[in-house]
């Protein structure tokens, strides 16, 4: 039988009421005792390094997580991550960055109810987590949820209420769960040593353009974010009233990375289709196309925490996990 270790975060799958709404309270045993089929799939072993509101975690617990696996990836065959959802997809995009090439299964689940709710959606993912983790098919880092495996670089937390709360941006579930049996529609299996990393740079930071924004906000950003990345709109521009495209420039001959996206949830951005963005290209930013924000962000905290220069352009654009395409 396969050795897992459940490495429980909080979230609401271990959180109970309090006077002032749910909060995490509950251990791991006590989520494990909850779903007793996983003793049918695996031994199960496990670890509680924090126990949070999702809201709560940072870059420091993403490398927290990332070294708990490192020091213990020859103990075990796989990780089971449980976890908040509301943040859960950067945690997933992080770890795909700190930990290349597993050939042992890194599965992060949640649940939008808690384990001790009658209607809760807890039992069946912490068991498919579980049946997921233990399959000899599966290897590197995804998000099972709602009977989805979804890749750690693609997944997007889309609703707030409901059970299939995880999308899969502009890329496929790479496998569902259906009554405890992985089936993969695209399988890959990572053979060989992982590769970690053990840093990241935090100072990036996300720019949402509206309608009218005042490119005053570099006064802010000047002296502060290393990288920025700009949500603009559709395929990708800025305004050409306001002084944007100078105050752009500016910032770029700093030396700073600026990364252009799209507040569109799907498809990606395309700077060269339209003149507001195409003519972005020659000031030197780049664009993340398909990447999901989650992805773009933790991508740059990864890349800036090692690589300088025209390198963070290339290796921005060099794929990790299917996350760019
Ligand atoms: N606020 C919770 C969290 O992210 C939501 C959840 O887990 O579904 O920790």
């Amino acid at each position: 039988m396969k050795k897992i270790l459940l490495i429980a975060t909080g979230g609401t799958i271990a959180s109970k009421p309090t006077k002032h709404g749910l909060a995490p309270a509950i251990s791991p045993k006590e989520l494990l005792a909850c779903v007793p089929e996983i003793e049918k799939t695996a031994e199960a072993f496990e670890v509680q390094p924090f126990n949070l509101d999702s809201t709560n975690v940072s870059p420091r617990h993403w490398l927290e997580i990332a070294r708990i696996i490192e020091e213990r990836y020859g103990e075990f065959d796989g990780f089971v991550i449980t976890h908040g959802t509301d943040t859960m997809a950067y945690t997933a995009a992080a770890l795909s960055y700190l930990i290349q090439n597993s050939a042992k299964p890194i599965v992060l689940t949640g649940s939008q109810k808690s384990v001790y709710l009658r209607d809760t959606d807890a039992r069946k993912n912490l068991a498919d987590a579980f049946a997921y983790c233990a399959d000899d098919g599966a290897s590197g880092v995804h998000i099972v949820f709602d009977g989805s495996v979804i890749l750690g670089t693609r997944a997007k937390k889309t609703r707030t209420r409901s059970f299939n709360a995880f999308t899969s941006i502009d890329f496929p579930d790479v496998a569902a769960v259906r009554d405890g049996k992985p089936f993969y529609y695209i399988p890959q299996k990572y053979t060989g040593d992982p590769v970690f990393y053990h840093s990241l740079a935090e100072d990036v930071f996300v720019l949402k353009l509206i309608p009218g924004l005042s490119s005053d906000v570099f006064d802010y950003l000047d002296g502060r974010a290393r990288a920025l990345v700009i949500e603009s709109f559709g395929t990708g521009g800025l305004p050409a009233y306001g002084g944007w495209e100078a105050r752009l420039s500016a910032y770029l001959k700093r030396g700073k990375t600026v990364v252009f996206t799209t507040q569109v949830e799907r498809e990606g951005s395309a700077l060269d289709k339209y003149e507001v963005g195409s003519r972005l290209k020659g000031l030197g930013v780049l664009e993340a196309r398909s990447m999901t924000l989650e992805a773009t962000v933790c991508k740059l905290m990864w890349l800036l925490s090692f690589a300088a220069g025209d390198d963070i352009g290339r290796l921005f654009y060099t794929p990790v996990d299917h996350d760019i395409l």
